[in-house]
């Protein structure tokens, strides 16, 4: 078994449409000599058919959407759908970021449909998992963790299991330079993996979990040792394209 690590840049509400372009293209530029590593940037939604034009063609970078409804059409005016995504040329959707939980309300309810959607309609899911400060002082990491990816899994049958992404960022390590030890991650990491396990049994081995919280490129190569940490989400590392490219190659070695 072996997972081709993933990393995943994700510009939440940065970079301009000119930008967006240019950071692409010199991501591009920079990967080309890079090998046993899936890319992908998580441009703002406006950005995205742009994105998608900045990309095409391209083999080791793909678009991702920050965020998508499950239905495929109807009056939810603000929307947009898989399909359309996949009309742009996108590859994945991220789904339930901590950010769209704590400010737009997403439940995990939501999560499993939006998972349930993306692959439905021919996407890769990257769902986000992870537990508050309070959660974590309280000692209910574990409990919190397993209700996300239960929601999840409820959503996702075993043989799609290997489509399907999960990136654990505890909340407390987003945006704020603190980052999880790599025996931390992996000890979470490791629990979501029996949790898989349960549900799917070997098919487990296929999901990709990712770690996300203030990876950067000095502490990606350790973070990415553990064993079942097979890629990142990276939010303000990911901005500048030596960065990100620096962590991308990190998880190549
Ligand atoms: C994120 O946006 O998912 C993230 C992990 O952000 P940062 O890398 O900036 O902590």
């Amino acid at each position: 078994m072996s997972r081709t690590p993933f990393i995943c840049g994700n510009w939440k509400l940065n970079h301009s449409l000119a930008a967006t372009t240019e950071v692409l293209t010199a991501i591009r530029r920079g990967l080309a000599d890079v090998d046993g590593v899936e890319a992908g940037i998580a441009p703002v939604t406006t950005c995205l058919a742009s994105a998608c034009d900045a990309t095409s063609g391209e083999t080791k970078l793909g678009i991702a959407a920050q965020n998508v409804f499950w239905a495929d059409k109807g009056a939810y005016t603000g929307e947009w759908s898989v399909a359309h995504l996949k009309e742009l040329g996108c590859t994945y959707a991220i789904i339930g970021h901590s950010e769209r939980r704590q400010y737009f309300n997403e439940t995990d309810e939501g999560v499993g449909k939006k998972v349930r959607a993306t692959l439905d309609g021919g996407l890769v899911p990257i769902a986000c998992v992870g537990e508050l400060l309070e959660e974590r002082e309280a000692g209910k990491t574990m409990d919190v963790v397993h209700r996300q990816v239960q929601a999840i899994i409820d959503n996702v049958k075993a043989d799609e299991a290997a489509t399907l992404v999960i990136a654990y960022e505890p909340v407390w390590a987003i945006g704020t330079g603190k980052t999880a030890t790599a025996a931390q991650a992996q000890e979470v990491h490791a629990a979501i993996r029996g949790q898989l396990r349960e549900a799917y049994g070997d098919e487990a081995d296929n999901v990709r979990i990712q770690y996300g919280g203030s990876v950067k490129p000095a502490n990606a190569a350790e973070l990415l040792s553990e064993a079942d940490v097979d890629g990142a989400l990276v939010g303000g590392a990911s901005l500048d394209a030596d960065s990100f490219l620096a962590i991308v190659k990190a998880a190549a070695n």
